[in-house]
């Protein structure tokens, strides 16, 4: 039973169990829980992978304590499952961004299946799993290609804030736009800009500032979420 200085905090029903003897472990536990993680976003990185980039991007994602879904080409998914596996083994979440990264809206519905389908055959054989995450190249989507992903069990996810890492923004600039991001959003990034790998100690401190942890983006919701 703690002292009785918690209670004037409290609502008091909740005073009232507590004084009861039967809430004083949830009332110790939560508050400290919330000021870990007060939302999820979602970091995504994507074009990978690569013997070049991915080591190093995984490393300093694991060092600053952040879980990423990569959005995998599969061309480089089958050219370098080795890369796909670490990706697994460091705690991130694969998702498939299409096997040769063309512009889908210009391709006709079997030429996109195939694109989609040879992605996932690749993930899968490399060892990262049946992706359940789809991110169309360049965020260029229609119907089709939404009907598409839909038979292979893909959720669509685009973004709500574009780092812009893909168009020479600065460390600065790619730190600045992750601090724009509230609970459930989820920002594009990518594994080969020198200066996205070099943001990433810094993404880790702005999102803890904020309460913000690194989460996964849920299938259901193309939210993010606690992992
Ligand atoms: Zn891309």
């Amino acid at each position: 039973m703690r002292t009785a200085w918690h209670f004037p905090a409290m609502g008091s029903a909740v005073a009232a169990a507590a004084v009861a003897g039967t809430l004083t472990f949830t009332v110790e536990e939560a508050p400290a829980h919330a000021a870990v993680c007060a939302g999820y976003v979602g970091l995504t990185f994507d074009d990978g992978p690569s013997n070049d980039h991915t080591p190093a991007l995984l490393d300093a994602l694991r060092q600053n304590g952040l879980r990423a879904t990569m959005f995998n080409e599969g061309q480089y998914a089958a050219a370098y499952p080795a890369q796909v596996r670490a990706e697994v083994n460091a705690g991130m979440w694969v998702g498939n961004h299409s096997y040769t990264h063309p512009h889908l809206t210009q391709l006709s519905q079997s030429q996109i299946d195939s694109e989609i389908s040879r992605t996932q055959q690749a993930v899968a054989g490399a060892g990262g799993g049946i992706a359940q995450l789809f991110r169309p190249p360049y965020g260029e989507t229609n119907a089709t290609v939404q009907g598409v992903a839909a038979k292979y069990g893909l959720t669509q996810v685009i973004w709500d804030v574009d780092s812009q890492d893909w168009n020479g923004a600065s460390t600065d600039a790619i730190v600045q736009a992750s601090a724009r991001l509230t609970n459930g959003q989820i920002i594009l990034m990518h594994e080969w800009p020198p200066n996205t790998l070099a943001a990433i100690p810094r993404i880790a401190q702005t999102l803890a500032n904020k309460g913000l942890c690194a989460g996964r983006i849920s299938p259901q919701t193309g939210r993010a979420v606690a992992p």
